[in-house]
């Protein structure tokens, strides 16, 4: 499969190159040239495998030219036979219309786990192959760093090197970033905000000093094979529910629009889905934007969903290229105008691909703590706020007729409730645990190393502490 990039002047990659240059030298995303397509009769015969088999066919096209059957099957079955569920991603009834998709039962508990964990055993195979290595420099307000560390740690050939803001994430997730005994991992405890963290990583990848010496690599949601990882999930529970002879509904508590990106593809694939209902919290600039079109950044106001509180949703270019007509050249242009003002409207195009397949609801902290509330009384399920957001929307979606009664409306399950227990406590008065898997994540020594705030010092650092290549 050949990957472009949405801003049209980066060089066509297969597989292995997207997977390791994360973003495109023209500043865009890489998507495959063309979808893949699943005939019903093949989703059909689909059903009823195992997630590790499942996954290797949802992702064989995707990979093409650059794994072998035999390499991508081996691949599946060490990270999907690891998970603390038999299942991968088992679906759980609410009520006669709402399920949720437990997407948690990976080593740090959050849905990002079901893809890193693929991701880290890409590189190993790409760099073994090329006999390079990787240096992987990221920032994190909680769930993308705990996530990424558990899926490179211990690597041969990659080093990572991940920033938070000191003192400004929960115990629960520095503990997953710190405790973690690995000599190719560095945490980096920084002076000032996420944003001030995030910053220095954006300069260390266009400062020559850095990129002359080091190869860097990108764990976030822009890494294509991430998102290929995810579409997996729509097809595992659709199949559950009927599928394809009938559809269903997902609700997504959306971020970064890498989640639900991943179920636009799967409807690209042939997986008949009713509709994507994009659910954000009051951080809101991807319902403004399917609702009337307005894409425009504000500020990030601080919620209890802090892994949904973005200023823009970077993957959301991916479904503007994709539905505008993949012309490269007018999305570079619409990006560029967008990066110098914060603010563009949706063409006409764009509007209308995105709102044929999507809906968007906004939850505030009441309709949160409404929506555990309900998952707790209805259904005795403990569920974390950010699938509070995408559960408020589902059963809006339900309660208003947008979603016929008839069709299942699958909630995302993104964390597992134990990684914010003060704010599901508020919620509910229950206090979760965490799993006894994780379980002695309190009495484990923590490392990490204190750095000031300014650039010069984490760049200083990353440059004297990464081994040769
Ligand atoms: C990352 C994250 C999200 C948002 O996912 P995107 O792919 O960025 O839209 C939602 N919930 C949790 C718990 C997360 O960690």
């Amino acid at each position: 499969m050949e990957y472009i990039s949405t801003r049209g002047s980066a060089p066509t990659l297969d597989f292995e190159g997207a997977t390791l240059a994360g973003l495109a030298s023209d500043g865009g995303l890489y998507l495959p040239r063309e979808w893949p397509r699943f005939t019903e009769a093949e989703i059909r015969a689909m059903r009823g495998r195992p997630y590790p088999e499942l996954a290797a066919t949802i992702m064989r096209p995707f990979v093409a030219g650059s794994l072998t059957d035999d390499e991508l099957d081996a691949l599946c079955h060490t990270v999907y036979g690891d998970f603390g569920h038999a299942a991968v991603t088992p679906l759980v009834q609410l009520d006669q219309q709402q399920w949720l998709l437990e997407l948690f039962h990976g080593p740090t508990l959050a849905f990002k786990d079901v893809a890193l964990q693929m991701l880290g055993r890409l590189f190993e195979t790409f760099l073994d192959r090329r006999d390079q290595q990787l240096k992987i420099v990221g920032a994190t307000s909680g769930d993308t760093g705990s996530a990424a560390i558990r899926a490179v740690a211990g690597l041969e050939r990659v080093e990572i090197f991940m920033l938070h803001p000191k003192g400004k994430v929960s115990d629960v997730q520095r503990r997953q970033m710190t405790t973690v005994r690995a000599p190719n991992v560095y945490n980096l405890a920084i002076e000032g905000s996420f944003d001030d963290a995030q910053a220095h990583v954006k300069r260390m990848f266009r400062d020559d000093d850095v990129t002359g010496r080091l190869q860097l690599g990108a764990v976030n949601s822009i890494n294509w094979a991430r998102l290929m990882a995810q579409v997996v999930y729509y097809f595992y529970s659709a199949l559950q529910l009927g599928g394809p002879d009938r559809t269903v509904a997902y609700s997504v508590p959306t971020g970064n629009f890498g989640d639900v990106f991943a179920g636009y593809v799967a409807a690209r694939m042939g997986l008949p889905i009713e509709r994507l209902i994009v659910a954000t919290n009051v951080n809101d600039i991807l319902h403004r934007a399917i609702s009337e079109g307005d894409y425009s950044a504000g500020g990030v106001t601080p919620t209890i969903t802090p892994s949904m509180d973005i200023q823009v949703s970077s993957n959301f270019e991916r479904l503007l290229f994709d539905c505008g007509g993949r012309d490269g050249m007018a999305m570079a242009d619409q990006m560029h105008a967008f990066e110098a003002s914060k603010s563009m409207r949706l063409t006409n195009a764009q509007s209308q691909g995105a709102s044929a397949l999507f809906t968007s609801l906004r939850a505030d902290q009441d309709d949160t703590n409404r929506a555990l509330a309900w998952a707790h009384r209805e259904a005795g399920q403990v569920i974390d706020p950010h699938t509070g957001v995408g559960l408020h929307a589902g059963i809006t979606a339900g309660a208003s007729g947008v979603i016929a009664p008839d069709v299942p409306i699958v909630t995302l399950a993104t964390a597992h409730p134990a990684k914010f227990p003060d704010a599901v406590e508020r919620a509910i008065g229950v206090r979760p645990g965490l799993p006894a898997r994780v379980g002695d994540l309190f009495g484990r020594e923590e490392r990490f190393i204190e750095l000031a705030g300014d650039y010069e010092t984490t760049r200083d650092f990353v440059l004297q502490n990464a081994a040769s290549a």
